[in-house]
């Protein structure tokens, strides 16, 4: 052996380095799973219970409260008796939670090596969502969606997606059901995010720029102004505009509905096992917020847990400034989309004639927020904060460097928020337990870095003004 190898192997077996090494391997635990059999069995109703129920949806032509009936032009039987149901638990078909199998349940992992580079005494966990096929929490209400219209006859679903995470879930869980799907995507959206697009049409969906010349409601701002960047709420009334015409076709909408959030709260029971599991609770959890889906799903089962069990866990959403609907907007009766086709939903907005800055983040980009969430917003039992879009890639940067996982640009907001309150533990030495969701990964979004790196990404606070005026246009009720 030469002399070099047996230097290395003192070294090597050396007490002073052995200690080092042994820790090293045996580490503490970060990563906790859970089996496959324990995905939910049940999505969990906050509803249920909450101490005063959340305002019903309005009929935008009576603006009387809005019966089954007026939703099923859009939806199927099965997701409208969600919407409007005061069960606490509602079974997920076993269709639904063999698809699920694919990437569920998602991992929860303890950020050590975050918690390290911030200094803090903080304990940081998060649930990671990017693990699905198409990269972010979407496709746990996508599946159930299609699967319930499947159910009920339906060969076709329509959509819109702002920056292409819900279209590419939507045909994704379609595809798994044999059904036709047809997008329309936001047109900055559609010309920044070309991969979003191609992940589209493998997945079988036709994807279209929205506004189109293929609807009314997309001829009309055509005409107004035919370089208009698109907007969510214009690709909703593009999308709703074709379901509503035709017998075979539904809509889906990714977030926002009462529904998508009942989905979505598989995040957060697997969470409370997985919390377990850790040895830990969390005294803070946190999700950044568009419509508010992934957030509600990983914070309202442990809203449950506040009010049936007296814990007194912090619930943080966390939005852009540049979109601010709950920090900044009004809580009113407005519609879902620009053209008013929807029905009248009380939420935190910003108005529905909203065109909002052309952010990074583009899933939070939405005028309004879910009802349900604003409705526990108002009741005082979860808490909203802004953040700026550099501090949230700043952030993301951050965790990247040390966790490994690049974040969606959505996803770093709330990684912004979690920065913040691990800073606080740091001036006050308080040793608390922060759960975050970890929405997405960000793969398709390295335009937005890099123009972050190279110092081009520019702050934006939506005006005060903006929002005064915007509140004019409100429907009178
Ligand atoms: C769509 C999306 C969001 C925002 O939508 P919510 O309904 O508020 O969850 C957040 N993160 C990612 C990764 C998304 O794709």
């Amino acid at each position: 052996m030469p002399a070099y190898a047996y230097v290395f192997l003192l070294c090597y077996f050396s007490p002073s380095y052995a200690p080092k090494r042994m820790e090293r391997q045996i580490g503490m635990a970060i990563k906790f799973l859970l089996p496959e059999d324990r995905i939910p069995t049940a999505w969990y109703n906050v509803a249920a219970d909450l101490p005063t129920p959340p305002p019903p949806p309005l009929h935008p032509g009576t603006l009387e409260p809005a019966g089954p009936q007026d939703l099923a032009p859009l939806f199927p039987m099965g997701l409208i008796m969600q919407e409007m149901s005061s069960d606490r638990m509602i079974d997920i078909p076993d269709e639904v939670r063999e698809i699920y199998r694919l990437w569920r349940p998602t991992p929860l992992i303890r950020a050590a090596r975050w918690e390290k580079t911030l200094g803090t005494p903080a304990k940081i966990y998060f649930k990671y969502e990017g693990v699905s096929p198409a990269g972010s929490h979407k496709p746990n209400t996508a599946v159930a969606q299609a699967y319930y219209n499947k159910k009920e006859g339906i060969t076709k679903l329509t959509t819109e997606t702002g920056a292409g995470q819900w279209g590419c879930a939507l045909s994704l869980a379609c595809q798994m059901f044999n059904m036709e799907c047809l997008v329309y995507m936001v047109k900055v959206s559609y010309f920044q995010k070309p991969y979003r697009r191609s992940m589209i049409r493998v997945w079988g969906a036709e994807v279209i720029p929205s506004p189109s010349d293929t609807t009314a409601s997309g001829r009309a701002i055509l005409a107004q102004d035919p370089d208009s960047p698109g907007s969510l709420g214009i690709a909703i009334s593009e999308a709703v505009e074709v379901a509503a015409g035709r017998d075979d076709t539904h809509y889906a909408l990714g977030s926002v509905l009462n529904h998508v959030l009942l989905h979505q709260t598989v995040i957060g029971q697997e969470a409370i096992e997985q919390m377990e599991l850790a040895g830990a609770y969390p005294d803070a959890v946190i999700g950044c917020v568009g419509g508010g889906s992934n957030f509600a799903g990983i914070a309202f089962p442990f809203l449950g847990q506040n009010l049936k069990k007296g814990k007194k866990t912090r619930l943080i959403a966390v939005e852009p400034a540049a979109c601010p609907s709950m920090t900044k907007g009004c809580y009113a009766y407005d519609y879902g989309d620009t053209a008013k086709l929807t029905p009248l939903v009380k939420m935190d907005t910003l108005g529905h004639d909203f065109i909002p800055a052309d952010i990074h983040a583009g899933g939070l980009r939405y005028h309004g927020m879910a009802p349900l969430l604003s409705h526990t917003y108002h009741l005082g039992l979860v808490e909203a904060q802004s953040v700026l879009q550099t501090d949230a890639f700043a952030a993301g940067v951050s965790f990247a460097r040390s966790e490994g996982i690049i974040p969606a640009p959505e996803s770093s907001h709330a990684i912004a928020a979690v920065k913040r309150l691990a800073d606080e533990c740091k001036e006050s030495g308080d040793e608390k337990t922060i759960l975050f969701n970890m929405s997405g990964h960000g793969h398709f979004d390295m335009a937005a870095y890099d123009a972050y790196l190279d110092g081009k990404l520019e702050d934006y606070a939506y005006p005060e003004e903006r929002i005064k005026a915007a509140m004019k246009n409100l429907p009178k009720l």
